[in-house]
């Protein structure tokens, strides 16, 4: 079995890796083992764009679907300068697995386009959105492929690919994305649901550890759509969250950080950077801070052979997908420190990414606190499942999670055949 040359990149070894780890694990035939290596289709395309100053630039988009063995593939759209083909794949391989341990009718996706949107003014924004929309048209839909936020993209970025696609198809659907303004179909609880389901599941392993969450320590990478919800939560809960960062920088406060004045100064400043009366710390020496809790809620490969000796947290909830190489999973093992996996601890956002499109789907809407109750009841189930299989197996959350969610898809295989 050999890895794909035009997959190369460090997440798609990290992906590549645990499903290795795994499959010795659960016995996987070879047969099945390679088939899930591979993803099922993989589209590259050319997305140019008339920018504010006249020129036309040509961004590189993707989109991937892992597997289509359970139902429609899901997963989120990322904008950022060095997404490619690798990662991509890689964290379409990642959320397979997530809606399979989730019990979801979903196969796995990602889409990304390279590019800094920071850069982009809102109008070359809407021109990009629109135009990969077009260019992946024939790989999206409510019953192929339904893409939803990550990375770089939000609420309005959804709209819009809505909008494209419903504008081709002559009437509005609903169902072709997810994450979009409630306004326009999306669901209650859908913009915090990520954030929500990070701090629930860290509470139901807390409660295993025989851990309060009220006066943790908290350090928390990446203050965006997840990491801002879970720094508010948290200290709402009564952590102490002592460390903040984000892609310019970080903060520092021993005392804690009002969470509620800093993102208001992220609101008109746009970084945590320069937050009156906290100490400004570098990205990579805040998340070497002592603290109880550390969130990484950023991009990829963050805790690496070379970061994890220096960790001082005894609990890491992975809000990103994939910040922890298997070099560094050894490191923090060998150091007894608790690893809640991507898989596990950031699966709120496509549980009701699902609400979302069952709604869009029967045009039929719930309140705030239905999605919620539905969304805590899913995330306690899995983490208590979860939590027990790592018992019974003497494994760590990461294995138990991929245990469930690679065999759920492995049976689909099974189950379907090989066509023809
Ligand atoms: P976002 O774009 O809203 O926020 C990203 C944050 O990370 C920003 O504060 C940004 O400044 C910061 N950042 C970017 N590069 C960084 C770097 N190199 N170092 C430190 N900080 C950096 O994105 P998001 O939706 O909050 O997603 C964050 C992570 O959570 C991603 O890994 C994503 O895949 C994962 N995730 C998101 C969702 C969701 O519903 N949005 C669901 C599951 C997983």
């Amino acid at each position: 079995m050999t890895a794909r040359p035009e997959f190369d990149s460090t997440l798609y070894h990290t992906a590549v890796a645990q499903l290795d780890d795994v499959a010795k694990k659960v016995d996987l035939e070879p047969d099945l083992h390679e088939r899930l290596r591979h993803p099922r289709r993989a589209l590259v395309v050319s997305v140019p764009v008339r920018m504010d100053d006249g020129r036309t630039e040509v961004f590189c988009g993707y989109r991937v679907h892992h597997n289509t063995v359970l139902g429609p593939t899901k997963g989120g759209l990322r904008y950022a300068p060095d997404v490619g083909l690798g990662e991509v794949t890689a964290l379409a391989m990642l959320m397979s697995w997530k809606c399979a341990l989730m019990g979801l009718p979903y196969g796995g996706a990602k889409g990304g386009v390279r590019c800094d949107p920071l850069a982009l003014s809102a109008r070359e924004r809407e021109s990009l959105t629109r135009r990969y929309t077009a260019e992946i048209m024939p790989m999206i839909g409510p019953e192929i492929d339904i893409p939803a936020p990550d990375l770089g993209t939000d609420e309005q970025t959804m709209a819009w690919m809505m909008d494209t696609y419903s504008m081709t198809q002559g009437k509005t659907v609903l169902g072709v994305v997810t994450g979009k303004p409630v306004v326009v179909g999306g669901s209650a609880g859908r913009r915090e649901a990520t954030g929500h389901g990070v701090v629930h599941t860290l509470y139901q392993v807390l409660r295993h550890l025989r851990r309060d969450l009220r006066g943790q320590r908290v350090v928390v990478q990446g203050f965006g759509n997840v990491g801002s919800v879970v720094a508010r939560l948290l200290s709402k809960e009564g952590c102490l969250v002592v460390g903040v960062s984000d892609v310019h920088g970080g903060i520092w406060h021993p005392h804690g950080l009002d969470i509620a004045r800093l993102a208001h100064h992220v609101g008109e400043s746009g970084t945590v950077a320069g937050f009156p009366g906290a100490e400004p710390l570098s990205n990579a020496d805040i998340i070497e801070q002592p603290c109880d809790i550390l969130v990484p809620a950023a991009v990829g490969s963050q805790l690496r052979g070379d970061n994890a000796g220096r960790i001082r947290a005894t609990v890491i909830v992975e809000a990103a997908n994939g910040p922890t190489t298997p070099e560094a999973d050894v490191v923090l093992g060998e150091r007894s420190i608790t690893v809640i996996p991507d898989i596990l601890a950031n699966a709120g956002g496509v549980v009701v990414s699902y609400f979302e499109w069952i709604q869009g789907l029967q045009y039929h809407f719930w309140n705030a606190s239905e999605i919620t109750t539905r969304l805590q009841e899913v995330m306690s189930r899995t983490v208590n499942h979860v939590w027990a299989l790592a018992e019974q197996n003497e494994v760590d959350l990461r294995m138990a999670a991929l245990m469930v969610g690679v065999r759920r898809v492995a049976d689909g295989y099974r189950t379907r055949g090989l066509y023809p």
